[in-house]
């Protein structure tokens, strides 16, 4: 697979990226162009991120073997079926009802047992989960959502692309320290829009 445009060097993400099988990723009828790097189309109006990007938000991530990581947008479940070959657990939440079940099936084929997954509202994050040694969003907020600055434990780290002017965005790094929380901005990204809050007991349809 193409992954030079990632960058990425470190040999435990690109062995993880290797490891997952991105056709089992993607629509029947985008299965040849599953290994282009190119974000395709999953249903729903929304996308399977490009692998250089997987890559990328992965290495920056620098998920550990004993790590509880919370992934905001499961979409295809392609980026937590990654993690979950480089952490402990992997925690995934998704909005559209349609989409997770995919992933829920995609996981039990691939044998992917420690993901715990959930539909809802990820920018409340997870809160009965506890709290998460890193998080990732991947999906473009106007704001870092502060229920999963609160989630995050001390030591760290969350990624989310912000949406900062015309229609850039801009990969942000959240570290938490025992002073406060550190922010730096890292480059530029093209994810599809976080969508809001909704009433998490109404019916499926309704919801999306
Ligand atoms: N990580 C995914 C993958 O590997 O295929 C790609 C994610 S796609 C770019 C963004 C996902 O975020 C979509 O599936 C979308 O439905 C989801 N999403 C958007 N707003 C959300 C929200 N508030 N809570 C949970 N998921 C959300």
């Amino acid at each position: 697979m193409m992954l030079r445009r990632s960058g990425v060097i470190d040999a435990d993400v690109l062995a993880a990226i290797e490891r997952t099988p991105r056709d089992a990723f993607v629509p029947a009828i985008f299965r040849d162009r599953a290994y282009e790097d190119t974000a395709l189309p999953i249903g729903d109006g929304q996308t399977i991120s490009r692998p250089s990007v997987v890559a990328f938000m992965t290495a920056m991530l620098a998920p550990g073997p004993r790590m509880r990581v919370l992934e905001i947008g499961t979409g295809s479940g392609y980026q937590a079926a990654v993690l979950t070959r480089l952490c402990r657990r992997v925690y995934t939440i998704e909005r559209h009802g349609s989409l997770l079940s995919e992933a829920e099936a995609r996981f039990e084929r691939l044998g992917l047992t420690n993901i715990t997954t959930r539909r809802g509202d990820g920018v409340r994050g997870w809160p009965r989960a506890g709290q998460f040694d890193r998080i990732l969003v991947t999906a473009a907020a106007d704001d870092v959502p502060n229920a999963l600055v609160e989630q995050l434990a001390e030591g760290g780290r969350m990624l989310v692309p912000i949406r900062e002017y015309d229609g850039v965005q801009r990969l942000v790094c959240l570290s938490r320290t025992g002073h406060g929380v550190e922010v730096e901005a890292l480059r530029e990204t093209s994810f599809v829009p976080l969508v809001g809050a909704y009433d998490e007991t109404a019916p499926q349809e309704a919801a999306q």
